[in-house]
């Protein structure tokens, strides 16, 4: 589904990427775990372009989607992302932060889309919250709606960048758990998390970056048990 090649990507002089290469197959989820600073979010940031790699290419569903020619505002509704602060809107009430995109974007009929929303926040167990503003949900609330948000464009692949890091302890597990959900039915993802139980668990692959390199990648019981590189064992060692 997606194959990124010798991907670069500077800031200035500050090189943050140094050459990535990595395919992710459809249905595949792929963890990437790793020091901060190590380039994790410039990675998935660069996947759907809202950082410009500066050298190599992403294709995507057989486009090479680093191409200046290639239309990215179609592909960017194909990749779901969700961050670490929810980024929801807080003046519009759930229901409308979930229909805004499917109706505005993809000109999706309202009652279509509130459908669709209402499945949705079934499925992320939110059904009664519809109503409600952000600012009164809390936090593992507001990642599920989040989600839920992402997930109404229909995306093929979805992309998580430290989805439970800005949750209190108590709230990470309802997260994780929607997130376990998706990866069942068969969704593409690519998750940057520090959550090393769930990494082991949900994970088909694991990535270890650091330094703007992958440094070792595998099956996440031969990168826990049997890390291969002094780098990885020293960053396990530290959070395991
Ligand atoms: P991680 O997600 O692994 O913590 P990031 O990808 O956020 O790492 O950042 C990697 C490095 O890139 C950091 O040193 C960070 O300061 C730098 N960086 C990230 N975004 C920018 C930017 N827009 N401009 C300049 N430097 C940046
Ligand atoms: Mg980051």
């Amino acid at each position: 589904m997606i194959k990124i090649t010798n991907l670069h990507k500077h800031f200035g002089k500050l090189e943050i990427l140094k050459g990535i290469d990595m395919e992710i197959a459809k249905g595949e989820v792929v963890v990437v775990i790793g020091p901060s600073g190590s380039g994790k979010s410039t990675f998935l940031r660069c996947l759907n372009l809202l950082e410009v790699p500066t050298k190599g290419t992403i294709e995507f569903e057989g486009a090479n989607i680093t191409d200046k020619k290639y239309n990215i505002n179609e592909t960017r509704e194909k990749m779901g992302m969700v961050f670490q602060q929810f980024n929801l809107f807080p003046h519009m009430s759930v229901m409308n932060n979930i229909t805004l995109s499917p109706v505005k974007v993809k000109k999706m009929a309202k009652p279509e889309a509130e459908k669709i929303a209402a499945d949705l926040l079934n499925q992320v167990g939110l059904a009664d919250k519809k109503d409600a503003y952000p600012s009164q949900l809390s936090g593992g609330q507001k990642q599920r709606i989040a989600i839920a948000r992402a997930l109404a464009m229909q995306p093929h692949v979805m992309l998580f960048d430290e989805p439970t890091s800005a949750l209190d302890p108590e709230m990470v597990g309802e997260v994780l758990d929607v997130m376990k959900h998706l990866a069942a039915a068969g969704m593409t993802m690519v998750i940057v998390t520090h959550e090393m139980g769930f990494a082991r668990e949900v994970g088909d692959r694991i990535v270890f970056m650091d330094g703007g390199f992958i440094v070792e990648e595998g099956d996440p019981n031969e990168v826990f048990n049997h890390p291969k590189h002094p780098r990885t064992q020293e960053f396990l060692s530290k959070v395991l």
